[in-house]
């Protein structure tokens, strides 16, 4: 199959390339390389550098490779960055409603869009998809409408799509990729482990949870891209959670971590982060009926694959 992956040089990006590659698809690669990385895209996909609000740009490539699929992976993701910057986080959105335009130019038949679990509502029980929507911060809003946008342009055009939430995404798909700007908690205990932060902040330590922090659900990114290739000819139209069903506190993940290193990690207790929901776990049942799909690598091996991409 002809792809277009938008994001291609990018940490779940650049992964996914190497599997298309791996499976024999053609790849196409467009990124603006603001956090992606040139030298990781396979060698044998065709690269572009540039931004999806230049829609010229882009159009040229659609015109030039005609996809019959994008997976599109490009955007700005910090929570934090995006109630301080708002306006850089709106290219979300003329991203992808470019990208949507491109597609239905020249009769791409599907998307495969990487959304979040910060559209949701929060609450503390298990997420399943059809839960409410109601970001709590504009980077989980630009999400929502891209979404909605999708959904529209396959009501109107027929478009194809689906629309994976990622929950909170970890490990290393074997491309050693380093966060430029590590905003997420494994890469920040990573940069302590590496000496380069005196200590890990906690965010919180009085959450209504079994130990005060907060808790997620950590999903392996080659599991999170495994899950990708499989839509490539399923889950048409479909909505689905990409989780594992299970929660870690942020201590209980520090201390997977200090037992898988055999490490001590300086950390010290800090105030609550703005936004943070004390607890997000979903319910992973849609994605592994739909796909035939279910993740694989447990924390530690995700932690180990970590801390190997940082040496
Ligand atoms: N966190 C923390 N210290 C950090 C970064 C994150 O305690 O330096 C916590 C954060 O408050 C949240 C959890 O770790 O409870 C996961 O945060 P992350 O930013 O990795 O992902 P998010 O859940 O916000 O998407």
């Amino acid at each position: 199959m002809k792809c277009l992956v938008t994001g291609g040089a990018g940490y779940i990006g650049s992964i996914a390339v190497k599997e298309l590659i791996t499976k024999k698809h053609e790849v196409i690669v467009v990124d603006n390389l603001s956090k992606g990385i040139k030298k990781l895209v396979n060698k044998k996909a065709k690269f572009y550098k540039l931004d999806l609000t230049n829609y010229k740009s882009l159009s040229k490539v659609f015109q030039k490779h005609k996809p019959e699929i994008v997976m599109h992976f490009a955007g700005y993701k910090a929570v934090e960055e995006s109630m301080q910057n708002p306006e850089k986080y709106s290219d979300n959105v003329i991203g992808t409603a470019n990208l949507l335009k491109c597609m239905n130019e020249n009769k791409t038949k599907k998307i495969i869009y990487s959304s979040t679990a910060a559209v949701y509502k929060p609450h503390n029980k298990t997420v399943t998809e059809t839960d409410e929507l109601e970001p709590n911060n504009y980077y989980g809003e630009t999400k929502r409408i891209c979404e909605q946008m999708i959904l529209w342009f396959s009501k109107i055009y027929g478009i194809k799509y689906t629309i994976f939430r990622y929950f909170n995404v970890i490990g290393d798909g074997g491309l050693n990729y380093i966060d430029p700007e590590a905003t997420n908690v494994l890469p920040i205990i990573m940069e302590v482990v590496m000496n380069k932060r005196p200590e890990l902040q906690i965010f919180g330590t009085n959450y209504p949870t079994r130990d005060g922090t907060c808790i997620r659900d950590y999903i392996d990114v080659i599991d999170l891209v495994d899950a990708h290739i499989k839509s490539l000819n399923k889950a048409n139209n479909e909505i689905i959670n990409l989780a594992t069903n299970s929660g870690t506190s942020v201590k209980e993940l520090v201390s997977e971590v200090e037992k898988a290193l055999n490490i001590t990690v300086p950390k010290k207790n800090k105030g609550r982060r703005a936004g943070d929901p004390p607890t997000l776990v979903a319910s992973n049942k849609k994605a592994q009926k739909l796909l035939k799909w279910t993740p694989k690598i447990s924390l530690k091996k995700s932690i180990l694959a970590t801390y190997k991409a940082y040496n």
